[in-house]
């Protein structure tokens, strides 16, 4: 296979070729198809994170067809089309695992950070740890689900029923995340950065209802019951 190596901080990835990984028990290869970009990927890359594994292949917005099963895979097949998120494997023992709160897992690993990523021709990954896609949607516009979507619906979720959506930060979560709240006929109000007049305009293109400074108040009675924060992993 063929990788992009992030082979030491803050220098520039290197096409690389490599044998192809072995699966495990448990895990799947991936033939990738697509990968997005995170602003993680960019804290890996810039040193701006503690503890990643070196030489390591970013990227965890990845789309890719299964190639190869380890022992013990199940519920997912061969040519199956399945996207693996940033969230690579957890210990499922400590407290947060047993308490269906496995996100924080206290020993967890990380696609593109404890393990390798996307940015290659082939990607392993633990099993339990990748999504089917089914087959609608193109690879390209399946990635960016794979991060920036999953943390952004995962705060709609959590802002309930409110019809009043307030994101704060429009980057890629958020842009995501309202052009799902306008196709649930939510209104979407954008804070930005004072002074940050492009990413006003774009939020008001997707179709939120008002864009401004996150230290201005929305035209409207701040509601209760639609908050929702968008911080990035
Ligand atoms: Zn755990
Ligand atoms: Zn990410």
């Amino acid at each position: 296979m063929h990788a992009m190596v992030l082979e030491k901080l803050r220098a520039p990835l290197v096409w690389t070729g490599l044998d192809d990984p072995i699966p495990g028990a448990g895990e799947i290869r991936v033939r990738v198809s697509a990968c997005g970009v995170c602003r993680t990927d960019l804290h890996v890359v810039d040193g701006e994170l503690s503890g990643p594994l070196l030489p390591i292949i970013p990227g965890h917005e990845i789309v890719g067809r299964i190639d190869k099963l380890g022992p013990g895979v199940r519920g997912l097949n061969l040519g199956e089309r399945v996207g693996i998120p940033w969230l690579g494997h957890t210990c499922g023992v400590c407290d947060y695992c047993t308490g269906a709160r496995e996100n924080l897992c206290d020993h967890p690993l990380f696609t593109g950070f404890t393990r390798n990523g996307g940015y290659a021709t082939a990607a392993v990954a633990d099993s339990n740890y990748a999504f089917p896609l089914g087959e609608k949607g193109s690879d390209v516009s399946m990635a960016p689900l794979l991060c920036a979507g999953l943390i952004g619906w995962r705060a709609l979720k959590i802002a309930g029923q409110g019809r009043n959506i307030g994101l704060y930060g429009f980057g890629a979560a958020a842009h995501i995340v309202a052009q799902v709240a306008r196709w649930q006929q939510k209104s979407v109000f954008a804070f930005t950065r004072a002074g940050d007049e492009s990413t006003q305009a774009f939020a008001r293109s997707l179709g939120a209802v008002w864009a401004g400074p996150s230290e201005q108040k929305p035209p409207q009675r701040w509601p209760t019951t639609s908050f929702g924060s968008t911080g990035a992993a």
